[in-house]
């Protein structure tokens, strides 16, 4: 039998509904239950792969092929596990299956109305990875208690939690208890209307968590429990943690998942084994060593932009116990007269992914000077194409190579549409997605990082290293390195003659967890660490002869 457990969000978004449900759901797994998360999100885009970086950050891609929500990043990183498309519903979604069904003629002769048609199929959805054999179920609903929009999975909860029997099923609310400098008190009032909305919609919750700055006191967590009406016990204090990867061992202290168990009428259970998440922290906070990387992208003012990216920034630099400063450089800023001063004194430069031609210029210089200085090179996506196009340009001569994304008249294509994609018009989920496999030459520096010669790497991308060009870069010194077995399409390209300089056509920041940090990453600051004693060492040589 599965047990449900629903997670809201009250009086403000970005709570960190992802953080707590992952946190919780941690605890969980490491008690010895098979727990998943999904997020249920309120708006009505199908999925979120049509949004750009500045309505929603990141678009995750799971293993099959499903352009999600960047919480589900999150619970993979936390969990060690891979969601799926079931995984994250949009209200879009739900609406396209019930408007099919009515096309279908799957309601004839009834008019098809947000209840119950609209709710049966988010209860249905919401319900449907039970069939794959979890213990728990957390679901976590998207937005802020009182949109208008959430409306409708607030009311499918609420008859979820009448068609389960008692103890199957029970909601989580996070909520904010802002503190008031000039009052010098936290403030419970907002979570009071909070809880008191959803009330209203027939939810009540059954445990409450607090983000604050400041400790809650006892006497406050009795107020906020006799004026929301739930045990003291369950109001719980989330306090700002120094690390996302904090929050489960904080919860932990809270006893979160004690009191959700005994909720669920889970009487027995073992204790959690944190071991491995223990270590990672103790790494992660106490670094012995440290390293500049450049992050080259074009939302540099968004930090849910390259989530997954920065977070396996942080996976890798525990394992090489190295604090990882991520500096952030705007493409678009960078010009040949600008680009030495701007990467001086980095230990690895990382070119991410991106579409559309703006920034582009900055990312071929900030390649061709990692290139020319033995600088530590990392390109993903995007940044592994700019890569191709900057040895084409500079090494083999082809001065206006390019990729069709940006200049379809290019004569040197040298990054070129996909066949498959060239008679593909519309945008939602038609790019190359997922997980392919991939083979890997051996004695190349991708067999040696990866130590195997058959992989598997999730894809988002339209374009691809055009083989016409294969035998000419070969040649000239830019290996590829590995190859799709079935189809040869390159998917990394790397330079041997090059201390680490390696561009991947997929995206390895996807399948970075706390437990299994990605082995380019943890390569990369191996390289960049080694980059930087090399010139410390070579300044320290030169240091006599310049006095
Ligand atoms: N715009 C490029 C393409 O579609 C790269 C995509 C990416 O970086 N994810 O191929």
């Amino acid at each position: 039998m599965t047990k449900y457990i629903f997670v809201t969000g009250g009086v403000t978004s970005s709570l960190g509904k992802g953080i707590i449900s992952a946190s919780l759901a941690k605890l969980l797994q490491a008690r010895g239950f098979k727990v998943t998360i999904q997020k249920f999100d309120p708006y009505i885009n199908v999925d979120p792969g049509t949004l750009n970086p500045y309505e929603h950050g990141e678009c995750y891609v799971t293993e099959d092929g499903a352009e999600t929500d960047l919480d589900l990043g999150h619970y993979e990183r936390f969990l060690n596990i891979y969601t799926t498309q079931a995984n994250n519903v949009t209200t879009g979604r739900i609406y396209q299956s019930v408007i099919n069904k009515e096309r279908e003629g799957a309601y004839l002769g009834k008019t098809v109305q947000v209840i119950p048609h609209i709710t049966d199929e988010i209860k249905r959805r919401m319900q449907l990875l039970s069939t794959s054999g979890y213990d728990i179920i957390i679901t976590e609903i998207g937005g802020t208690v009182g949109d208008i929009e959430s409306l409708p999975f607030i009311e499918a909860v609420r008859q979820l939690q009448w068609e389960l029997p008692d103890g199957d099923c029970l909601v989580v609310h996070l909520t904010l208890v802002p503190y008031l400098k000039a009052a010098k008190e936290l403030k419970t009032k907002p979570t009071q209307h909070s809880v008191k909305m959803m009330s209203e919609n027939g939810v009540h919750p059954d445990i409450i968590v607090c983000r604050t700055e400041q400790p809650l006191s006892k006497e406050l967590k009795n107020k906020i429990a006799l004026f929301c009406n739930v045990k003291p016990d369950s109001v719980i204090e989330a306090a700002d943690a120094k690390s996302i990867y904090e929050v489960p061992l904080l919860m932990q202290q809270e006893q979160l998942d004690v009191i959700v168990l005994k909720k669920l009428n889970i009487t027995w259970f073992p204790e959690p084994d944190m071991s491995v998440w223990k270590k990672f922290l103790d790494k992660l906070m106490h670094p012995t060593s440290k390293v500049t990387i450049g992050l080259i992208g074009k939302y540099m003012e968004l930090q849910d932009a390259y989530k997954s990216i920065l977070e396996a920034f942080i996976h890798s630099g525990a394992v090489n116990e190295c604090k990882v400063e991520i500096q952030s450089i705007h493409s678009e800023f960078i010009t040949s007269d600008t680009v030495a001063d701007q990467l001086n004194g980095l230990d690895g430069l990382l070119v991410a992914p991106g579409f559309g031609h703006r920034g582009i210029d900055g990312k071929i210089l900030a390649v061709q000077y990692a290139r020319e200085n033995g600088l530590p090179f990392f390109g993903i996506c995007l940044g592994m194409q700019m890569s191709v196009i900057e040895f084409s340009r500079n090494v083999l001569g082809l001065k206006s190579a390019h990729s069709t994304e940006m200049n379809p008249e290019t004569p040197d294509p040298v990054i070129d549409l996909m066949e498959a994609q060239k008679t593909i018009t519309s945008k939602g989920g038609t790019m190359r997605l997922g997980a392919y496999p991939c083979k890997i030459e051996p004695g190349t520096l991708a067999h040696q990082i990866y130590g195997s010669e058959m992989i598997s790497e999730r894809h988002r991308h339209r374009w691809e290293f055009n083989n016409k060009y294969l035998a000419s870069m070969e040649a000239a010194g830019l290996k590829a390195s590995g190859v799709n077995p079935e189809t040869n399409l390159v998917e990394i390209v790397e330079i041997p003659s090059h201390p680490f300089f390696i561009g991947v056509q997929y995206h390895p920041e996807l399948k970075s967890t706390v437990e299994n940090p990605h082995p380019i990453f943890v390569h990369f600051i191996k390289a960049a660490l080694a980059y930087r004693h090399s010139r410390s060492e070579g300044s320290r040589a030169l240091a006599p002869e310049m006095a």
